[in-house]
């Protein structure tokens, strides 16, 4: 179908938080209060530092300020695939920490696993289905680099199947797939919205006091109490975790660590029964395509594929605005790539077109750290994986926060800051400059050019 006609019925909004599931907003805050921790932001890295703290102490007093909705960013509008990979992927890892990636894979698989026990405990309800991820290549060097990643993570005696080109178009049929790994265990899907609304409602079932529409304007410290200012009120608080992703920042250092990215996700109507077949995909896996500019994708409950990724958008100045939210040019595109993959759906309509921001950081994966005497804590950066990982990141800010050194937080993982982005102008100039070379090197078999492979040497990058 032309993509511009597919798309003409698609309702310009996240698929997940368009739900009657979604609750009514909590009050805002009004007047004055005091509390021993505020955790700042509702999305995952809120709710999960939220929860856990009256799960590891249930008389702390605990207040959660979001500015707009529960799970109105990143968390409620992304693939809800739910990686265990607390490095942004094992290759990331290897690189970055290769003295501790047994120790951070095993960390990642237990976190995966303390999520799936969390849900059944609340009975939070959000679809979880651990299916695991096949990576598929669509060109004969991804396919090259498919093996030299299996070759590389060999040792870590992890759940990765290889398939043949038969093999996995046998579990999920694309004529453009060339061969794939399947990632069996380390990945599960979920309905994100769901998720953060289930964890809110727990929340308030430990006493976990939530104020919605209430951003927090300013922040002042007398050395032992932190007070934080909303429109209408204030919390004195001991201690502080902030999870805001890549908003505006209340602490000045985390400024130029994070980057905002937009990401752009396309829903299909559910498939019929009859057109499921002609993909397969019995097996339910999430998929990513293996080029630098990646597509991922996957079948929601009712059998409608989320189709996301390939373009990520910087906006010269890094502003975080509304109208980026929806981006035409990219949805055509992606409904483009949508019918090549499966031309045997090319009768199905999209019913949703949304974007989102990503907190992008120099690393890709997460960082952590403490200010005001170790009173206030923060993890950011996630770069387009933090379904799973934020739940880690809530331990790290709770160990941080107790005084008291963990395993966590003796990671050198967790220890290191990523390199800064350097200051606008010449930020949005070295990031479009290097989005252009990433695409570059999808058009030559992966070739890195000198910038990237100059970058890689740095370790430094781009990514969504
Ligand atoms: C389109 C898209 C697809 C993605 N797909 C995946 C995926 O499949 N798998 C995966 O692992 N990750 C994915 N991600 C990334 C993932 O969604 C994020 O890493 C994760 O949700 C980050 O959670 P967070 O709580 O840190 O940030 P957010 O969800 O952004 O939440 C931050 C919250 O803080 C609030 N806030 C900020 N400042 C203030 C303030 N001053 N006062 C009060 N509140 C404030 C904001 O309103 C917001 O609600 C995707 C992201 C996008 C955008």
């Amino acid at each position: 179908m032309d993509p511009l006609k597919a798309l003409a019925d698609a309702e310009r909004k996240p698929y997940w938080l368009d739900s009657p599931a979604r609750p009514e907003p909590q009050a805002r805050l009004f007047g004055h209060t005091t509390a021993d921790l505020v955790v700042v932001g509702g999305g995952f890295s809120g709710l999960w530092t939220a929860l856990m703290a009256k799960e590891r102490d249930p008389s702390l007093d605990v207040v959660l300020l979001e500015g707009r909705r529960i799970g109105w960013a990143a968390s409620g509008r992304n693939g809800g695939f739910c990686m265990a990979t607390l490095t942004h992927g094992l290759a990331n890892g290897l690189e970055r920490w290769p003295e501790e990636i047994d120790k951070l894979e095993r960390m990642g698989v237990a976190n995966l696993d303390e999520i799936e026990v969390t849900l059944r405990r609340y009975g939070i309800d959000c679809s979880f289905e651990r299916t695991g991820e096949l990576h598929v290549a669509t060109e004969p060097w991804q396919v090259d680099a498919l093996g030299e990643h299996l070759d590389l993570i060999s040792d870590l005696g992890l759940d990765y199947v290889p398939l043949d080109q038969g093999q996995v178009r046998a579990e999920v049929d694309s004529p453009t797939y060339l061969g794939g790994l399947w990632e069996r265990s380390g990945c599960a899907m979920l309905d994100p919205a769901r998720l953060a609304w289930g964890l809110r409602e727990a929340c308030l079932r430990l006493g976990v006091r939530v104020h919605e529409r209430t951003p927090v304007r300013a922040m002042d410290d007398d050395g032992t109490t932190i007070t934080l200012r909303t429109p209408h009120g204030a919390v004195a608080a001991r201690q502080v975790a902030l999870g805001t992703g890549v908003f505006p920042p209340l602490l000045r250092r985390l400024k130029h660590l994070v980057v905002p990215v937009y990401d752009y996700v396309l829903m299909t109507e559910p498939l019929t029964a009859g057109r499921l077949a002609s993909v397969g995909w019995r097996n339910r896996q999430g998929v990513g395509d293996s080029g630098n500019q990646f597509h991922y994708y996957r079948l929601t409950d009712d059998n409608r594929i989320l189709w996301g990724g390939y373009d990520a958008v910087y906006y010269n100045g890094g502003l975080v605005r509304p109208e980026y939210e929806q981006r035409d040019e990219t949805f055509v595109k992606l409904a483009g790539h949508f019918y090549d993959t499966f031309p045997q759906l090319a009768e199905v309509r999209f019913t949703h077109r949304w974007g989102g921001v990503i907190d992008t950081c120099s690393r890709f994966s997460a960082f952590y750290g403490q200010a005001h005497g170790g009173r206030l804590v923060y993890a950011a950066g996630y770069t387009g994986m933090g379904v799973g990982a934020t739940r880690f990141g809530a331990n790290v800010m709770l160990d941080l926060l107790s005084g008291k050194p963990t395993e966590r937080t003796e990671l050198r993982m967790v220890k290191e800051k990523p390199i800064p982005f350097p200051p606008e102008p010449v930020r949005s100039g070295v990031i479009q400059f290097t989005r252009w070379s990433i695409a570059q090197a999808d058009q030559h078999q992966g070739r890195r050019n000198l910038w990237l492979r100059a970058l890689d040497r740095m370790g430094l990058g781009f990514d969504s």
